[in-house]
């Protein structure tokens, strides 16, 4: 997504620009599988926080269907105890309120918030001291609650840093969940870059060099090298590889990246998220106003990476019998559903596996977990890359904290660094 705005930004100013993309498909980790017999996503599915959303804009005008959760939930506790309604809503919204809260807290002190303190502690004193100081269940069924924000950012409550939750702020917002599939939104936002043929795909980079122009007789310009063995140079290289990606491969830049940017790329978080979709056999186990049977379960943090684990070298029966034991329990609450009855059993799941994707960075989500001090200096760090030696970066993990980790923060982040390097070449002005 980043690279994709980047280089439309860059092309309709007149630049040459070359995207070379790995995988032999564009959208990176927003992408569908129609394997279960209709499309379904499975990467990115919601347009997270709708103000200034690009993305919505673009969703709207591709008439992509979209639609909002409503507060009629049904909610299981731990021990599968249906919720009832109300208090389902009640503490629903209480856990969205504390959410809230915590990133307001943390835009305030987010100097002497201690770098242990995460925001499950922020939510076990909510929770205890303010909310539900007698009440055990209640209590009890807010922190379960809470854990379920784990989703959000990939990763387990008891280590999102609560210091730096104001630059999850992407939290705060409505979310709209995309009904049809992203793939109208990246075709959208591929137009430029497909016009001007700028897209080379099986062209995985192994190599970056590049020179520092602020040296004294030194021509700048960045060697490209790909699997393959051949180079390309260029002006400037946007690395738009996902952060889990940089993490695992600083080893292709020559000479090594400096030091704080090296320390920024480990510092900054990188979570898990996976998501095997189900489809049940027949609609009568679901109400019957949803068109789609497809159930999509989410699963995060070391789970996640168990689950994917798990499955990964198993034939498709095997992974089948697997996945739907290990569903089971959780499919099996859905209303109406018959135990053993054939309408009822799952006949194709999916599962994704992000953790096992080298391309994807082995997992998503850009996030802040507790033992870092200062991951805003590294975020800008990282955003402002290295352009005296041509190198720049951008992804959801250099997105604006309204949108970071997220498919439009990858694409405003693609955005902002093509119009610096617009900037640097006084290519304001021109228009194709
Ligand atoms: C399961 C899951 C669910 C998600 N749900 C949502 C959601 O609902 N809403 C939302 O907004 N976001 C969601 N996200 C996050 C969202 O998908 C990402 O934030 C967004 O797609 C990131 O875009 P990007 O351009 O930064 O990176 P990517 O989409 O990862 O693009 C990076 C590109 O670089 C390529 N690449 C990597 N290495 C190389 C190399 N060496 N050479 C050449 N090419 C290379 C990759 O193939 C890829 O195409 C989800 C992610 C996952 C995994």
């Amino acid at each position: 997504m980043a690279g994709l705005r980047c280089a439309a930004v860059l092309l309709e100013k007149g630049a040459r620009v070359t995207i070379f993309e790995a995988r032999d498909r564009i959208g990176g980790r927003i992408c569908q599988s129609d394997e279960i017999g209709r499309e379904v996503d499975l990467g990115a599915q919601w347009i997270h926080t709708l103000e200034n959303n690009p993305l919505l804009e673009i969703a709207i005008d591709e008439d992509v269907a979209l639609h909002r959760w409503g507060t009629d939930v049904q909610v299981y506790d731990s021990s599968r105890n249906l919720i009832d309604n109300g208090r389902a809503t009640y503490i629903s919204q209480l856990r969205r309120a504390i959410i809230r809260d915590a990133i307001e807290y943390s835009k305030k002190y987010k100097d002497r918030i201690p770098t242990s303190t995460s925001l499950l502690d922020f939510f076990v004193e909510r929770a205890a001291q303010e909310q539900f100081p007698d009440n055990e269940q209640d209590r009890k069924l807010l922190l379960e609650m809470a854990e379920l924000w784990g989703g959000f950012i990939g990763g387990d409550v008891s280590k999102q840093s609560l210091r730096h939750m104001w630059m999850e702020q992407c939290a705060a917002g409505e979310d709209l969940f995309v009904s049809s599939s992203y793939r109208e939104i990246v075709d959208n936002v591929a137009l430029t870059a497909r016009r001007y043929r700028a897209i080379r795909l099986g062209m995985k980079v192994t190599g970056i060099k590049s020179r520092d122009r602020r040296t004294p007789g030194q021509k700048g310009g960045v060697l490209v090298t790909v699997e393959d063995g051949r180079s390309f140079p260029f002006d400037e290289v946007v690395v738009t590889a996902p952060l889990g990606w940089l993490k695992h491969h600083q080893d292709v830049f020559s000479p090594p990246l400096e030091a704080p940017l090296e320390k920024a790329i480990m510092g900054i978080g990188y979570g898990n998220l996976e998501k095997p979709p189900l489809e049940a056999y027949d609609l009568s186990c679901l109400p019957v106003q949803y068109a789609s049977p497809t159930l999509l379960f989410f699963t995060w943090g070391p789970s996640a990476i168990q689950l994917t684990t798990a499955v990964r070298s198993l034939i498709p029966s095997k992974r089948f019998e697997y996945l739907k034991t290990y569903f089971e329990p959780y499919y099996s609450l859905l209303p109406h559903y018959s135990s053993g009855h054939v309408d009822c059993e799952p006949q194709v799941i999916l599962s994704t596996d992000w953790a096992g994707d080298d391309l994807a960075g082995n997992g998503s989500y850009t996030n802040f977990l507790t033992g870092v001090d200062n991951a805003s200096r590294d975020v800008d760090t990282l955003r402002y890359g290295c352009p005296e030696r041509g190198i720049w970066f951008a992804g959801e993990h250099t997105a604006p904290s309204l949108h970071m980790g997220t498919a439009t923060g990858a694409y405003i982040a693609g955005e902002d660094v093509a119009k610096r390097i617009i900037e640097l070449y006084g290519m304001e002005r021109c228009r194709l």
